[in-house]
């Protein structure tokens, strides 16, 4: 109780730093100004600062933002040292008229705030923030705290942390750049699946021809790459690529009302695939048409179409192995003769999937810190999405247990237009951070009380 009403006690702080953070624009994609990036940066270090952080860096690394590099040395000797993990920058609000308000200033939703970057990732950074202030700036454990500020984009970051290990060393990491399966039911997510792209193209002719005079016989460019399109996947749905890794999912997952829901999925209009949403989406593979050239039906000419190409991208399991998941879409793919044509196929680029190792004491530790904000046990989720950092902190710190969880939930709009936060997932995510840390230093023989 004494912990709940500490939180409670900071939660008017907390929130008024989330708009002063959120009504900043950092946006660190290519055309967008520097400057609020660097606010938002000096913002937040300042607030670590006075939070009790004694030692505040900022890395200045190419081809990224800067990162906040923040360290408090563990009370004790045995005290375990425990990493956090967000990000400062934020997705482009996109189309500004399908937003409910200027999507740079905070503004009211029920029982929350709407912005930009509000859910995804400030309000982790906050909750950070929240959980050092609870124990003024002398937490029970040893904390470095990593705040990026061009993870939306993507950056060089990602794969630095292997190269200065000493900094990023650490016995548990939390991860707190995603949330909740739903508002209300704290959520450890164990799981992201790997991703690739894949560009397929057919030439067929050297020139459009007559669709009259030669159609029939002349090989259709876009027909063909159709035809090869309509082998990825069975009558059912399900990927009908050959090797590619599907096993049941054993977590929790969303209800189909839900997920319709939330994709956006049109009344009368299936889901596609068979088995559980978990192996459709988590621990199954998936793979979508994501881009198609060929003529557009406001310029097409009755002519039978020389050229056409499509990039894939490939979702599979976590621990499918990222080169093997891409060679066999690829061997797919080359192996098809539509019309007897063959395809040209190009690789593009891989990035491996994720899974967290499970039933250590930073696990123990926070599913009873979850239990503790939400007042309900934890669910275990995975994720489509990849946070690639995750694979470069864990290769430099590979004994450090990874937990992934926070403030978001699905709900929550990320990377869409009218983003929101609830104060409550806040709330709730600030009493976890505090009893995670309470758990995880008492399992090693040292307390304090928040
Ligand atoms: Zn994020």
């Amino acid at each position: 109780m004494k912990l709940e009403a500490t939180v409670d006690g900071l939660m008017d702080g907390l929130r008024a730093d989330l708009e002063r953070l959120a009504a900043i624009p950092s946006i660190s994609f290519p055309g967008f100004p520097a400057g609020p990036v660097e606010e938002a940066h000096d913002l937040l270090a300042g607030l670590l600062r006075d939070a009790g952080v004694p030692h505040v860096e900022r890395l200045d690394l190419p081809d990224t933002a800067p990162v906040i590099y923040g360290e408090i040395l563990p009370p004790t000797p045995e005290a375990p040292t425990v990493l956090l993990y967000g990000h400062y920058d934020v997705q482009p609000p996109g189309d500004e008229a399908l937003w409910k308000s200027p999507p740079f200033e905070p503004t009211p939703v029920e029982g929350g705030l709407r912005a930009r970057g509000i859910a995804d990732d400030k309000s982790n950074v906050i909750a950070h923030l929240g959980m050092l202030r609870a124990y003024g700036g002398r937490p029970p454990v040893g904390i470095k705290i990593v705040i990026e500020g061009q993870e939306e984009y993507g950056s060089a970051f990602d794969d630095y942390p292997p190269s200065d290990p000493e900094r990023f060393a650490c016995d548990a990491m939390v991860i707190a750049d995603l949330g909740n399966l739903r508002p209300g039911t704290p959520t450890l997510t164990t799981g992201l699946r790997g991703a690739c792209e894949v560009v397929v193209e057919v030439r067929t002719l050297d020139e459009p021809r007559h669709s009259g005079e030669f159609g029939g016989a002349a090989p259709d460019a876009l027909l063909v790459l159709l035809k090869a399109l309509g082998t990825l996947h069975d009558v059912h749905g399900d990927v009908a690529v050959e090797g590619l890794r599907r096993e049941e999912w054993d977590g929790t997952t969303y209800t189909e009302e839900e997920f319709r829901d939330l994709a956006g999925v049109r009344d009368g209009v299936p889901l596609i695939g068979s088995g559980s949403l978990g192996e459709r989406l988590w621990s199954g593979p998936a793979i979508t048409v994501i881009g198609l050239d060929a003529p557009s039906v406001e310029h097409a000419a009755s002519a039978v179409v020389p050229y056409a190409r499509a990039k894939l991208n490939l979702r599979f399991h976590p621990r499918q192995d990222p080169r093997e998941a891409r060679d066999r879409l690829v061997d797919h793919l080359r192996s098809l003769r539509p019309f007897g044509v063959p395809l040209t196929v190009t690789p593009g680029d891989t990035g491996p999937g994720y899974e967290a190792a499970t039933g250590g004491p930073a696990y123990r530790a926070a599913l009873a810190a979850l239990k503790e904000g939400w007042g309900e046990d934890a669910s275990y989720v995975a994720t489509g999405g990849s946070i690639p950092l995750v694979n470069g902190l864990a290769k430099a710190a590979p004994g450090a247990e990874v937990l992934l969880f926070g403030a978001q939930d699905s709900m929550c709009n990320l990377h869409a237009p009218n983003e929101r936060v609830l104060f409550s997932e806040l709330r709730n995510t600030v009493v976890a951070m505090c009893a995670f840390v309470r758990e995880y230093a008492a399992g090693h023989g040292t307390g304090a009380d928040a």
